[in-house]
């Protein structure tokens, strides 16, 4: 699948989304697996940036990032917040404070995808 042409449709490709290994035609929306390539995309809509493994940070499915254009619009309060629960959840692995990293990550998220939409 090196063109990655996707074979329901025959007409769109199938481009990196923001989730590990899954790919999604342009045409007709379908989602696949690929795993021949490790990389994700921000997940801010349309933004074409992507990152790999990195030292200290390998991509797992199901992890999300948003790209440092993305990132620094945020406000830095609410950023200082996150690392702080992401932090705390490190030290002290919690469901509860799972929840609370998840939850600040979500806000993060609408703020950054909002920003870029210029709301
Ligand atoms: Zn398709
Ligand atoms: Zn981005």
């Amino acid at each position: 699948m090196s063109d990655r042409l996707c074979p329901w449709c025959k007409i769109g490709h199938f481009q990196r989304t923001p989730w590990l290994y899954t790919y999604q035609c342009d045409e007709c929306g379908t989602a696949t697996v690929i795993e021949e390539e490790r990389r994700i995309c921000c997940i801010v809509p349309f933004c074409r940036r992507t990152r790999g493994d990195r030292k200290g940070s390998l991509l797992t499915p199901g992890m999300e990032w948003i790209c440092r254009a993305h990132w620094t619009p945020i406000r830095l309060e609410r950023r200082k917040v996150y690392r702080r629960a992401l932090n705390a959840f490190k030290d002290n692995p919690t469901d509860k404070n799972r929840d609370i990293a998840f939850g600040l990550w979500g806000a993060m998220k609408r703020e950054a995808i909002e920003r870029a939409a210029g709301i």
